[in-house]
């Protein structure tokens, strides 16, 4: 079981145009999990979400960047989780007032989906909202993609303590016509346990679940915890909040002490810097502003 976790395995279907992907997260989950005690529902969701992000980042092109956020309101009112191209995950949630509904469609209340893709060193964004209408975010996002790029696409999505899982399957970009081997696989997968089927290892789930089909395996490839903030995310982090609020915040701390909400890693910004900044922002020099 050891040498599943913590991978994401692509496959095919050799005579079928349908391709798709299986993820277990047993401890990049658990670190997705350290920085915050999320009550239980909010924390399931986080996870499904981590296996979706990391399901869809394995399409990702050379230096591209996925992030998926769940816009809520008053019980969920934010979930981010991002991929980068080599299968590196960060995300968190932000919560009201417990208790919590145990509902998705309570728990999100009306709230939005949106997929950003951006890729390659001209940064080019992709990005499309939906409703967030259906029963869960596995019919959410199978939504999504039919409105949003027309593929028609599958997302079985589980999270508990331990672990989250997801598999998704997609028509490939190419295909035409229509696919009467899609159809009937929509509905033998319907209702499947997701987290009991992620205890088999990836050649018997496989088996088990297109037991007519002939499929290719791809390697399996690792998906991990990665922050990727630094020194100078944390000063374009500044240079948002604008230099008023600058101002006020080095005249309560020197230097002034910033979290990273994804990672809770300390950064420290001296007051000298923080004053650059705001040079920087209102087009003055240093030394007329002390
Ligand atoms: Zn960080």
């Amino acid at each position: 079981m050891s040498d599943t976790a913590d991978t994401l395995r692509r496959f095919i279907f050799e005579e079928e145009e349908i391709r798709g992907s299986i993820v277990r997260l047993d401890n990049t989950w658990q670190q997705l999990l350290t920085n915050e005690q999320y009550p239980q529902q909010v924390g399931q969701l986080l996870g499904e979400a981590a296996a979706a992000t990391a399901l869809l980042g394995c399409n990702l092109k050379f230096d591209g960047r996925l992030t998926l956020q769940i816009q809520g309101n008053e019980h969920l009112r934010l979930l981010v989780m991002q991929c980068d191209n080599e299968l590196r995950l960060r995300g968190l949630a932000r919560f009201g007032d417990e208790p919590l509904p145990d509902a998705f469609t309570e728990l999100v209340d009306n709230g939005t989906l949106c997929v950003t893709v951006e890729s390659g060193a001209k940064a080019e964004r992709y990005q499309s909202i939906v409703p967030l209408s259906e029963i869960n975010l596995a019919e959410c996002l199978g939504l999504y993609y039919r409105q949003s790029v027309q593929l028609p696409s599958l997302f079985m999505l589980a999270a508990n303590e331990q672990r989250a899982t997801g598999l998704m399957l997609q028509v490939m970009p190419e295909r035409k016509a229509g696919n009467g081997r899609w159809q009937q696989l929509m509905e033998s997968l319907g209702g499947l346990d997701m987290m009991s089927m992620s205890a088999l290892d990836d050649e018997l789930l496989i088996t088990a679940l297109f037991p007519e089909d002939d499929i290719r395996l791809f390697d399996s490839e690792p998906v991990t915890f990665h922050c990727g903030c630094s020194d100078t995310h944390i000063e374009n982090m500044l240079r948002v909040l604008g230099s008023e609020e600058l101002v006020s915040l080095v005249a309560d701390q020197n230097p002034v002490e910033i979290c990273c909400e994804f990672c809770n890693r300390q950064y420290e910004v001296s007051a000298e810097r923080i004053w650059g900044i705001v040079a920087e922002l209102t087009g003055t020099t240093e030394s007329s502003l002390h």
